[in-house]
């Protein structure tokens, strides 16, 4: 092969196919006199690409309409409507004839625009700064004639390996996801949105790479290596060959694993451990079913929301979590209120913020929005209806939240009942333990609560000060330091102590090594990815209790994450574990 980009793997599985770059940012444009005999032409040439861009936004309103539904589509009306603004294009005009290029006139108003709406009092007109970010970078691409960079050229059944800055949501939506094969990111980690939403759609991908974008020039052929975090650029056909072999072990693997989907979740000392799936979008619910995981563990609603410019109505929200609910039949299914802000979703209409992380998120944005609210707990009480649901608040430090959403919950049941429609009262209320404050502090909700989950990708991030989308930082995000394995295990005596339900969702509990860490610490519940459900069933499967409570005391005991990993690798070849898992 011509040379190796090394990244952080983030959802396993094989894919060779063409790189296709995407830049979607905002390019650099020159400042380009022209002359007057130029001006005329020069217009036709702004109609052209606006015409152009009108074309593309059509094909991808239809798309989402037929994937999504008319109203996720509507973004791409509104955008296309800017680019029809007669205020706009006479500006832009005004600015060609007096001598600029277009795609320098067009760059200056629509910074001009985008200050004005950034500053508007409505939010409505705030939510429209994305768009125009998105219209704008669609036009120059076109004016400046920018090839591969347009997610609407990436054609079905072009397999291609997707390798962009960092995939936000307004690319996500735009992106025909049958025509891709992986995904490999400069931006990004295991814990970061990207890495989850790959993992759910069950795409091979790596984060993390930093330049690719840089050092790629697109329509190189490469291999992807979900699981090592290795993109092969220009392989030989020796190359390719090995990866397919290797793709069909894993395949085999795949489904040497799945005969554990049917096999009792218990360690050889006859412990109960009990697997559930994280599902992060409702497609997934019937696959995720069949994986052999004991219900849903913790289900992501925010991604309900992804790049739409409105949330989902009550219906809609009731029908996505009534979906879930059905798959898994009368199990448990534990589903998260709105956590949106900060590194998930920027929602439209909301002013950007210094420390997103820090920031109004989450369960603080919820109950600051009671409106808002409302509409996801009546769902979520309709959809009890159907099976077993309990609803847990992310982020949560103090039980005062608690008592809040609890009374909302209380009035989303009497708004409901004055409806004369059917919902069931009596939900679990639980809550995510992910911050130290709620894991110091976890007897402080026990009276509230009915069971705790444990959010380990933001309980190592706000331990540690470790931003968890940040590459540069991969490294120092040690979620065996001994800091964040005392809090959990504080969070699961506390819980032990008062009879309470603990699990673990983050993603800690998807990786081997690390659930024979949790199941030593005393956790008998874990929820993990669906691809993990066997892996970690295979290790419960393995290992005594005994056994991991030695490797975790002594991984307890040592003052390094790295002295950590150490004695629970040495637990897990002392239970027959050879090969690194
Ligand atoms: C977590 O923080 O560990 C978690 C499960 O939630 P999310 O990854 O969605 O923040
Ligand atoms: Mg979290």
């Amino acid at each position: 092969m011509e040379r190796k980009l090394v990244g952080i793997p983030a959802s396993p599985g094989i894919a060779v196919g063409p790189v296709h770059l995407l830049r979607w940012e905002i390019p650099e444009v020159r400042h380009r006199i022209i002359p007057d005999d130029a001006v005329d032409g020069e217009i036709r040439r702004l109609h052209d690409a606006f015409d152009r861009a009108k074309v593309r936004l059509r094909q991808i309103r239809d798309r989402v309409e037929q994937r999504a539904g008319a109203q996720e589509a509507a973004i791409f009306d509104v955008q296309r409507s800017i680019l029809e603004d007669a205020e706009l294009i006479s500006a832009v005009e005004a600015l060609i004839r007096q001598n600029l290029g277009a795609e320098k006139a067009f760059e200056i108003v629509m910074l001009e625009w985008s200050q004005k709406f950034s500053r508007a009092a409505h939010p409505m007109l705030r939510e429209r700064v994305g768009d125009l970010k998105d219209v704008e970078i669609r036009v120059l691409t076109l004016l400046l004639n920018l090839p591969d960079h347009d997610p609407v050229d990436v054609m079905k059944g072009a397999n291609a390996i997707i390798v962009t800055h960092d995939l936000t949501p307004s690319l996500t939506v735009q992106l025909d996801r049958q025509a891709i094969a992986a995904i490999a990111t400069d931006a990004g980690t295991r814990t970061s949105h990207v890495a989850i939403l790959a993992r759910s759609l069950g795409l091979p991908a790596i984060v993390g790479l930093r330049n690719a974008t840089e050092e790629l020039r697109g329509h190189e052929t490469a291999i992807l290596d979900g699981s090592t975090g290795l993109l092969a650029i220009n392989p030989t056909h020796r190359d390719i060959e090995s990866y397919r072999e290797r793709a069909r072990q894993e395949a085999l693997a795949e489904v040497e694993l799945k005969h554990l989907s049917s096999l009792e979740s218990v360690t050889t000392d006859g412990v109960r451990i009990t697997l559930r799936a994280n599902v992060d979008l409702p497609e997934e619910a019937e696959l995720a079913a069949t994986s052999g995981a004991e219900g849903v563990g913790l289900m992501r609603t925010e991604f309900l929301v992804v790049g739409r410019a409105s949330m989902p109505d009550e219906e809609e929200q009731y029908r996505a979590y009534r979906r879930v609910v059905q798959a898994f039949g009368g199990r448990p299914v534990v589903i998260r209120t709105f956590d949106v802000g900060g590194d998930k979703l920027p929602v439209g209409g909301y002013a950007t913020e210094a420390n997103p992380f820090l920031g109004w998120r989450a369960i603080r944005m919820c109950l600051d929005q009671p409106e808002l609210f409302g509409v996801q707990l009546r769902a979520l009480l309709r959809a009890a209806v159907h099976g077993d649901v309990r609803v847990m608040l992310p982020l949560v430090v103090t039980v005062d939240e608690v008592r809040s959403a609890r009374a909302l919950l209380d009035e989303a049941a009497r708004t409901l009942e004055s409806r004369g429609e059917q919902f069931r009262r009596d939900v679990p209320l639980g809550v995510m333990i992910e911050t130290p404050a709620a894991a110091v502090a976890a007897d402080s909700f026990v009276r509230d609560v009915n069971f705790f989950s444990i959010g380990t990708n933001d309980l190592v991030q706000y331990t540690l000060a470790v931003d968890r989308g940040n590459a540069n930082l991969a490294t120092r995000f040690t979620p065996l330091h001994p800091a964040v394995l005392r809090l959990i295990r504080r969070t699961v005596d506390t819980a032990i102590e008062h009879n309470l339900e603990v699990a673990v969702c983050g993603e800690m509990a998807s990786q081997p090594l690390m659930a024979f860490a949790l199941i030593g610490l005393g956790v008998r519940q874990l929820s993990v990815a669906p691809r993990s459900v066997p892996l970690v069933k295979r290790i419960v499967r393995g290992i005594s209790v005994a056994v991991a409570e030695e490797a975790a005391g002594a991984a307890l005991a040592v003052d390094t994450a790295a002295a950590s990993e150490a004695e629970l690798r040495r637990g897990l070849a002392a239970a027959g574990f050879v090969e690194n898992v």
